[in-house]
């Protein structure tokens, strides 16, 4: 559930223009039902694109088994490399997902101002602002894992809010297993226009996968925490 590389796939597209031929494109599958929120892995049934003068656009229609309902990804298109087909990347999900992610009570305590973060980017990039709640899933992680570097290190309040997010996860968060995460999060970079360039294959997807594996840790490590402290009384 918390991997970090999302399926590709290839699927055939009928153009929307009808000078156009079918094309292949390499897309990104939906992880999860927009209407069921149910985990999601199916091929689109039929896919479209067509070409504007700037920007191309595929657009697939998926069924969900689960709650036998159907829904429309529109996918922005880049091209893809030497002799492979353009890349999709999913843009906006119809119908809307007006699903907010509810945390667990550990997480909601540590860094309320994470979850409210999270939640604006959630409701964002619902209605297709996906640059907006790109950077606003980076701003929650910042919270989240400073809050939670916080947490574990109470006399070093100035010293991590000042600190750059990723030394931050190196320096304060002592779980191997979130502190290899956050390295393999091309998002941790100092330099935006740096980490665009050279991982324009991941998106706020990939981060959002990286968030909730790093609350189900820290959030684990808050449990056992507290039946330690209740043990010694
Ligand atoms: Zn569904």
């Amino acid at each position: 559930m918390y991997s970090l590389t999302h399926s590709h796939k290839i699927i055939d597209a009928i153009p929307l223009a009808p000078d156009h031929s079918g094309k292949k494109f390499k897309i990104k599958l939906p992880n999860i039902c927009p209407i069921c929120d149910t985990a999601y892995g199916e091929l689109p049934l039929i896919s479209y694109y067509i070409e504007e003068i700037f920007d191309e656009f595929l657009y697939s229609f998926f069924f969900c088994p689960h709650c036998q309902k159907c829904f429309m990804i529109k996918y922005s298109v880049t091209d893809g490399a030497f002799g492979e087909p353009p890349i999709g990347t999913i843009g906006s999900v119809f119908p809307n997902s007006s699903h907010l992610t509810d945390f667990p009570e550990q997480i909601k305590n540590l860094s309320p101002q994470f979850v409210k973060i999270y939640h604006e980017s959630e409701q964002a990039e619902s209605a297709g602002l996906t640059e907006i709640c790109g950077m606003g899933y980076r701003k929650a992680l910042e919270f989240l894992i400073k809050d939670y570097a916080i947490h574990q290190n109470p006399k070093l309040v100035d010293e991590i809010k000042a600190q750059p997010l990723a030394k931050c996860i190196n320096k304060y968060i002592n779980i191997e297993s979130i502190v290899t995460l956050a390295e393999r999060s091309a998002w941790i970079g100092n330099d935006e226009t740096h980490y665009v360039r050279k991982h324009n294959n991941l998106d706020f997807n990939d981060m959002k996968l990286f968030i909730a594996a790093a609350v189900h840790f820290m959030s684990m490590n808050l449990i056992v925490e507290k039946a330690e402290s209740i043990s010694r009384k």
